[in-house]
């Protein structure tokens, strides 16, 4: 099977190609990726040593690329996004350009060339907040940020490809996810960058906000799974990490990173900060055998580690980024 995977030198997506390579049965990987802030080659490292890797920087926007790309692949995963709600509140119209028309155009082309498989990488966010319970598949989507409204509209076109083209799509919906090289303006690595380099950093409201927390290695296999075993048409929740609120989160991250409370201060909520979010993940559990691995106390450890070895690869991101935006020392979850 050949490969075409959109946002692939972006967190997730560079973790997903890495793992894929190696198969015997995948052949030719390409990945697409405008290399927006977001999107660093580094990310792919030792991928570069397989043969079977090419990357090509461009739009899925720019639909004679996308075309002329499509055509040569039997499968696509699709993670390529505009993915921080912080932003999505003053640029929602680069998250509508990427998220769901650049989304359109990799299904319009997945219906000309009639690729195998598409798979759609999404959030849990699209379901909107949940004050008990857990959202399976089939709950209404009531999204309450630019990014998860243009995320839910991607889930949307998407699934309306395979009623009315027959694209063979597949919707993944993941929690939140952690690891290593993810873009430091996420919370995690925010507050680990920060708090290695002994700066404070702020909580929102009270901390209690609750997100569940999947290790990226996890999220990277239950797409594999969708990739290869789901059934065109279905939504796939990809969940199962832990749950914490930002004061829980914190307090792991103090520790991870030796340090103590004195480093917090509270601000203000942001408007639109869901309260909690949780999906039922028993559907990928029992249909495609998903069962996520890691703990998370190791798998932040591990994160931890990679910052702290790792400084030339995410200061000059935070410099980037900070120039751009004025990005808040705050961080939405
Ligand atoms: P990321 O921001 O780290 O990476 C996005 C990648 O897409 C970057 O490499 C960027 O250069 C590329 N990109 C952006 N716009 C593009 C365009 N127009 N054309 C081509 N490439 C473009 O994001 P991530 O955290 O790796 O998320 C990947 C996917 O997973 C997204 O679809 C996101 O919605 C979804 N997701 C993320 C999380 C999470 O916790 N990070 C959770 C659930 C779902």
């Amino acid at each position: 099977m050949d490969v075409l995977v959109t946002g692939g030198a972006g967190f997730i997506g560079s973790h997903f190609v890495k793992r894929l390579l190696p198969a015997d049965d995948i052949g030719q990987v390409t990945v697409l990726d405008a290399l927006t802030y977001a999107g660093h080659i580094q990310n792919l490292g030792e991928a570069f040593l397989s043969p079977k890797l090419t990357f090509v920087e461009g739009n899925i926007l720019d639909r004679p690329l996308v075309d002329q790309l499509v055509q040569r692949h039997d499968a696509v995963v699709h993670f390529a996004a505009e993915s921080h709600v912080d932003r999505s509140f003053y640029a929602a119209g680069a998250f509508l350009a990427t998220n769901v028309i650049g989304t359109q155009t990799l299904l319009d082309a997945a219906q000309r060339h009639s690729v195998d498989r598409f798979v759609h990488v999404s959030t849990d966010e699209v379901y909107g907040p949940l004050l008990t319970g857990s959202a399976t598949e089939d709950a209404p989507l009531r999204p309450s940020v630019p990014y998860a409204a243009s995320k839910a509209a991607s889930d949307l076109i998407a699934l309306s490809y395979w009623q009315t083209s027959g694209v063979p799509v597949c919707v993944t919906r993941s929690s939140n996810n952690y690891g290593p090289h993810q873009h430091p303006e996420k919370i995690i690595p925010l507050f680990v960058t920060r708090l290695l380099k002994g700066e404070p950093v702020t909580l929102h409201g009270q901390g209690q906000h609750v997100r569940n927390w999947l290790h990226v290695a996890d999220h990277c296999a239950g797409v594999e799974l969708a990739l290869r075993y789901g059934t065109p048409g279905e939504v796939y929740n990809l969940g199962g990490g832990t749950d914490l609120t930002s004061r829980e989160l914190t307090s792991m991250l103090l520790e991870a990173c030796g340090a103590t409370w004195e480093a917090v201060t509270y601000i203000p909520d942001r408007p639109a900060n869901d309260l909690r979010y949780s999906m039922d993940c028993s559907k990928a559990m029992q249909t495609l055998g998903y069962r996520p691995q890691h703990d998370l106390e190791e798998g932040l450890a591990q994160t931890v580690e990679w910052y702290r070895t790792n400084p030339d690869r995410w200061a000059p991101l935070l410099r980037k980024a900070a120039t751009q935006l004025e990005l808040a020392a705050t961080a939405v979850l």
